[in-house]
């Protein structure tokens, strides 16, 4: 039994699944001390659907079959062996206050790296750049399947050997819902974006991290973790995979300039990095994509699970003038690099 169930009062929702995941803290993909992801375990996984090599200096696409896999390759994309839903879910509905509904989907990993020792934080600008591609990719094909109406994009950093998590669901998730009827309210009423409102807002201003040309990455205003960051296109944009390939080399620049300043600047804290954008399914409410970045240092935890609401010690302007030096220091150095 997988499946999506609301609270009783409010539009919480949890996926209740009796699958027998077993959960541990941080070293999930370590099998008898033998990690799935590093380069040579490629046997432990399911086979990957789609690889990414390196031949005769290109890169080119490839995939595993049942019972031969991939060598060399710089990034994988494989089913997730604890996948959160189902695709043999079961088709059982039940109405408030039990409202349930099958939680259907797929779940895959992207490994973004052979080498276990690199993070997002690390990687090549190049290898960053193909890791979005390959995102955008997975997400065009994913959102081609029946009962995917949203394709939902993360990576946990300081969780074991460097991935993303691309898992669909057949609704849209409760942020992605409000985040998209403010954009529909507000750009109804007054013609103008929220987040294009938000993006002229923060440039230039203290909470501002870096801009490049088509970027912003800022502290938000009511932050809701340690130094949590946001980085936004600057021109409004809907869906992430809308994004050509200049500006995603552009992205790519600015996510390794940020994640890695961040990195150094505060020893390796854990954070999580989502992706929210656009549904592709015609009938979606929209919204102008972006990623935000939370830290998993969230103070005043009980206040919030009693209350809802969060508590931070550092304003995001003293946050944004930390980072946003280490942050331009990063750029200068990838790009010199470069
Ligand atoms: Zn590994
Ligand atoms: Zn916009
Ligand atoms: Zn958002």
């Amino acid at each position: 039994m997988v499946e999506i169930r609301k609270d009783y009062f409010t539009d919480l929702l949890c996926i209740v699944s009796d699958e027998g995941v077993e959960w541990s803290s941080g070293q999930e993909d370590v099998n008898g001390g033998v990690c799935l992801y590093c380069a040579g375990n490629e046997h432990l996984t399911p086979p990957a659907e789609l690889v990414l090599l390196q031949s005769q200096g290109t890169l080119v696409k490839a995939y595993d079959s049942e019972d031969e896999r991939v060598k060399n390759w710089s990034i994988r994309v494989i089913p997730s062996k604890k996948p959160f839903v189902s695709l043999s879910s079961s088709q059982r509905y039940s109405d408030a206050p039990l409202y349930s509904e099958p939680a259907f989907g797929y779940h895959y990993e992207v490994v973004v790296t052979p080498d276990h020792s690199e993070t997002l934080s690390t990687i090549g600008v190049d290898q960053w750049s193909n890791v979005l591609r390959v995102i955008q990719d997975r997400m065009k094909w994913l959102y081609g399947k029946k009962g995917v109406t949203y394709v939902s994009v993360y990576s946990e950093h300081k969780r074991g050997h460097t991935r993303f998590n691309m898992v669909t669901l057949p609704r849209l998730p409760p942020i992605i819902e409000q985040e998209a009827t403010i954009f529909q309210k507000t750009y109804h009423e007054t013609a103008i974006c929220p987040m294009c409102n938000v993006v002229s807002i923060e440039t230039g201003g203290p909470r501002q991290i870096i801009l490049s040309e088509h970027y912003i990455v800022f502290s938000p205003w009511a932050p809701s973790t340690l130094y949590e960051f946001w980085i936004f296109p600057r021109r409004h944009q809907t869906s992430f995979l809308k994004v050509g390939q200049k500006e995603l080399n552009d992205l790519a620049l600015v996510m390794r300039a940020a994640l890695g300043a961040f990195d150094k600047t505060f020893n390796s804290t854990p954070y999580t990095l989502v992706l929210h954008s656009s549904s592709e399914k015609k009938v979606s409410k929209q919204l102008h994509w972006h990623f935000e970045v939370y830290t998993n240092v969230l103070l005043g935890n009980s206040l919030h699970v009693g209350t809802g609401l969060y508590f931070n010690p550092v304003p995001p302007e003293q946050a944004a003038s930390r980072l946003g030096s280490a942050a331009r220091r990063e750029l200068a150095a990838l790009v010199g690099v470069a």
